[in-house]
């Protein structure tokens, strides 16, 4: 019998973890049994995921831009690709300010419900608050100090210093140019085989990829709020769930129009890359399944792809800048307050910046509302309104994050002449 493709075995994963859950929930102990037996196989599939991020952008991003030849080259690439992605971040934003101005999912909250909502998540959404105050607390410049390490070892050590290891990276990369032919063979050679390898371990964690979804969505379901929480909150969920998927036609378009690629065809190539990102929350989770997709399905050049997409995963979250004008906005309006033309033109700019700011984790967007938030002077309380329900947007938002990511690695690369043209390589499915 012919193997059935990675991205049904994926969602035939999600959709039996769901259910599990949900009957497992109905009787009692079900809870713990889910806990103790089951959640640890995702978090242990999760795992293997992050183990692989940083060796991959260490790994392939030194070898990517060694691979340029000369420095000119890179900084075309570079300046394309963080044009590109504050376009679509940009656009992000203004599709989310459009959708709830246009809805107004915030005036059909009750009093009574925004009160109730607000007691009971009040000390959860404190805690988010704490850690936003941290961020901005920092000077102006604590970005750009951020991003220089003091030491890669270091560095590399944390997941969250992603933007660090893209710097040394990029660093040693130049280095590499710089250097003459012959000394810099056998280091490019190395890394060439070090990638080889870790392509060869991401292939073999996607085997386990059905499994780690079933554990990942059984555990949410039986942790996740009551159903009653969901209807309350309903219309915000709707606004922001039509922006997203808006967002995702704009990509199919774009790459329609200027790449000349089906949109099927972009969707199946990189669809488990988003079923990933929809059970894990996490764009740096994802990003070696991403790369492996976009690389060996979507036909980008690995020289683009390994540039491109690291990058992405920190600093290009249009899901989640989009998420945030949504909420924002949304805020404002359970708070009955009409913000100006002039504030929503600096949630544009604020949403733009905490997007780029938020970390490639779960819940990090939401921590970062709160500085759109008090940018634009909407009650800070409200984060308690919608933490109920952010897990599962959370979840759509990171599918938007990676599939722009992923296509504007293509557009990066047809720009440069990187696409391969012929690319459904028959792999895995
Ligand atoms: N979970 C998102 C991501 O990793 C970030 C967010 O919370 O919006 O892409």
């Amino acid at each position: 019998m012919k193997k059935l493709p990675l991205h049904w075995r994926i969602m035939i994963g999600m959709v039996l973890g769901v259910v599990f859950g949900a009957v497992f929930t109905q009787f009692e102990g079900g809870d713990e049994i889910i806990s103790d037996w089951i959640k640890p196989f995702g978090i242990i599939f999760i795992n293997t995921l992050k183990l692989i991020a940083m060796p991959l952008i260490l790994g392939s991003l030194i070898k990517g831009v060694s691979d340029l030849k000369d420095i000119s080259k890179l900084s075309l690439m570079g300046g394309k690709t963080i044009g590109i992605y504050l376009l679509t971040t940009i656009l992000a934003v203004s599709i989310g300010l459009f959708m709830v101005n246009t809805i107004r999912p915030g005036d059909s909250i009750a009093d009574s419900t925004r009160m109730d909502l607000i007691a009971s998540y009040e000390s959860d959404a404190a805690e988010k608050y704490e850690v936003a105050q941290k961020q901005k607390e920092a000077g102006p410049l604590q970005a750009l100090i951020d991003l220089v390490p003091d030491n890669i070892f270091k560095a590399t050590t944390e997941n969250g210093n992603m933007l660090q290891v893209i710097f040394f990276a990029l660093f040693f990369g130049i280095g590499l140019i710089l250097i003459t032919p012959d000394k810099a063979k056998p280091v490019k050679e190395f890394f060439d085989a070090f990638n080889e390898v870790i392509l060869k371990l991401i292939d073999l964690i996607m085997l386990t990829a059905p499994y780690g979804v079933f554990a990942l969505l059984a555990t949410l379901i039986v942790e996740s709020p009551s159903f009653d929480l969901f209807k309350a909150l309903g219309m915000y969920a709707i606004t922001l769930l039509i922006g997203l998927l808006l967002m995702i036609g704009l990509y199919t378009m774009f790459l329609r129009l200027y790449v000349k690629m089906e949109p099927t065809k972009f969707i199946k190539g990189i669809s488990p890359a988003q079923l990933l990102a929809f059970s894990t929350s996490s764009s740096a989770a994802t990003l070696p399944v991403t790369m492996e997709r976009v690389e060996e399905h979507l036909g980008v050049d690995e020289e683009v792809a390994s540039f491109v997409l690291p990058i992405g995963a920190t600093i290009n979250m249009d899901g989640t800048s989009l998420y945030q004008a949504v909420a924002a906005v949304f805020i404002a309006q359970a708070f009955g307050m009409d913000l100006s033309l002039g504030t929503q033109l600096g949630i544009i700019l604020t949403a733009t910046l905490a997007s780029i700011g938020a970390a490639a984790v779960p819940g990090a967007g939401m921590v970062m509302l709160v500085i759109v938030l008090g940018q634009a002077g909407i009650p800070e309380a409200g984060l308690a309104l919608i933490f109920a329900i952010d897990r599962p947007l959370d979840m759509c938002r990171t599918v938007v994050n990676v599939t722009g990511d992923a296509s504007v690695s293509m557009i990066v690369a047809k720009s440069l002449g990187k696409l391969k043209k012929d690319t459904l390589r028959k792999k895995m499915g």
